[in-house]
């Protein structure tokens, strides 16, 4: 090959931990096992990750998906989505007598118990979110309107006015900012000393690797590519982790979204993929990188993940 035919080097960072989390895998599952045992259709209540492509696989295979339990007839089964649903829908799903499916990740679940034992003892709760987010809306909708107040930025800690500020507890969505999270948790504890808290916050193992691993691509990297759908929340946070930390990052679906004008002068490219990103459209994007560069892929490990979720009894085995 002559040496005005060669491709320009590029390093291409891959964050580790990427793409699929526990609770993502766990709902996919779901979505699957339950269209081999029941045949399709099977109802699955809003996306049952934020991944278009996922949601577009699993409608080939079977799955129609719908926004409210309304839309889906009493004698087929329907699954709820990982992001957890109020305490109104499995209600709704009962009195209807329909075949119902939770995928709510665990840990969503988790979220959802300490909100219920902070009002049982009588605390005002706080939760720490995004507005309309689905996941926010469960976790609100586990308790009678009014128990729980949200907040989404360190402004609206400093303003928050209690009842009782001595009687005041926090969650917080899954999959925050960590950073931005540690300032409005630290903005409540300076005005509610006593706020019952978890221990640290409610992000969950997937988000605080996923953000680490990006801070460390992220610096060492001219672009940062993010593969997620600009509804999943985490993968949002992952570009902007990238950019604080000094990278250009864009939030792309996969290969098709990358512009290569964003690539113009780079030498090393970081590559992360939010939780409910699935791992080929990781491979994919190298191999479209591949097709101009000349890439040398180097793996930067923030953590070692060994975490998985049991299914359903009904579906197991
Ligand atoms: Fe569960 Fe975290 Fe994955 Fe959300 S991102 S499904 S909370 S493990």
């Amino acid at each position: 090959m002559s040496v005005a035919n060669a491709r320009p080097a590029l390093t291409v960072l891959l964050a580790t931990p990427r793409g699929f989390c526990a609770g993502v895998d766990r709902a996919i599952q779901i979505v699957e096992r339950a269209i081999e045992k029941y045949g399709a259709p099977v109802y699955v209540r809003h996306e049952i990750v934020h991944n278009r492509h996922v949601v577009d696989r699993l409608r080939a295979l079977g799955a129609v998906f719908v926004e409210e339990l309304d839309e889906a007839p009493d004698d087929r089964p329907v699954v709820f989505s990982a992001h957890g649903v109020p305490k109104s829908v499995p209600a709704e799903a009962k009195s209807r007598r329909m075949l119902y499916l939770d995928a709510t990740c665990p840990l969503v679940s988790k979220v959802h118990v300490e909100a219920q034992r902070h009002f049982e003892t009588g605390r005002e709760i706080v939760l720490i979110g995004h507005a309309g987010h689905p996941e926010v809306v469960g976790t609100m909708g586990q308790l009678p309107d009014g128990a729980v107040a949200l907040i989404e930025t360190v402004e609206d800690a400093r303003v928050f006015t209690p009842r009782d500020p001595a009687n005041v507890a926090f969650v917080t969505q899954t999959t925050l900012s960590v950073d931005d999270t540690a300032e409005i948790v630290a903005a409540l504890r300076a005005r509610f000393p006593a706020i019952a808290a978890p221990h640290k916050d409610d992000i969950c193992y997937a988000t605080t690797n996923r953000q680490e691993a990006v801070k460390t691509v992220a610096a060492r990297s001219d672009v940062l590519l993010v593969l997620g759908s600009a509804n999943s929340s985490n993968s949002v946070r992952l570009a902007e982790v990238g950019r604080r930390s000094g990278a250009a990052a864009y939030l792309i679906d996969d290969a098709t979204g990358l512009d290569f004008d964003w690539l113009q002068g780079a030498r090393t490219v970081g590559v992360a993929a939010g939780a409910s990103a699935p791992e080929v459209l990781v491979q994919g994007l190298i191999a479209r990188l591949g097709e101009v560069f000349d890439v040398t892929v180097e793996e930067v490990e923030a953590a070692r993940e060994t975490v998985t979720f049991k299914l359903p009894r009904v579906l197991a085995g």
